[in-house]
């Protein structure tokens, strides 16, 4: 299997399975913001994001916000979630994943990654040998850099089914 490949696709954050997790014995979920919790622009998460975070935390599960952007954008964001985060993260080296499994105290299969980009979320979790689950960007606007990831995995998926 590729590297590039998500070991999960989902259309959107709210598809996400509780159930399944929990029978996987997931306890950890590291969540990219950007075009999968909300859209670059939006400074805070909207109500729909508030109530599935809750909903997650309600079910048992811990939340970290794992971001490439930066602290500002990610300490504002995870505040208004109330959630403990990472900014600067520079995936997709694995280093951020690593450490907050150290931090945890957690094997990689007790966590799932969740991001909209194959070449910083997929690839970073899966360097860091965790399962990561990509979802469709909520919107069509990107970030500058961004633009340039979303040429190549254009490129990457071309050949998926
Ligand atoms: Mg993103």
């Amino acid at each position: 299997m590729s590297i590039f490949k998500p070991d999960r696709f989902l259309k959107h954050y709210r598809d996400l399975d509780l159930d399944v997790l929990k029978e996987e014995g997931v306890s950890h979920i590291f969540m990219d913001i950007d075009n999968t919790l909300a859209p670059y622009y939006e400074k805070t998460a909207d109500k729909e994001a508030r109530d599935f975070i809750h909903k997650l935390q309600n079910a048992g599960f811990v939340i970290v916000l794992v971001s490439n952007n930066k602290q500002e954008r990610v300490k504002t964001f995870a505040d208004s979630l109330k959630l403990p985060y990472r900014y600067f993260a520079l995936k997709p080296l694995p280093f951020t994943y690593r450490s907050l499994l150290k931090k945890y105290g957690i094997k990689k299969s007790r966590a799932i990654c969740i991001g909209d980009q194959l070449l910083t979320d997929v690839l970073g979790a899966h360097f860091a040998g965790i399962r990561v689950f990509l979802t469709k960007p909520l919107v069509d606007k990107d970030s500058f850099s961004t633009r340039i990831n979303r040429r190549i995995e254009k490129l990457i998926m071309r050949n998926w089914q």
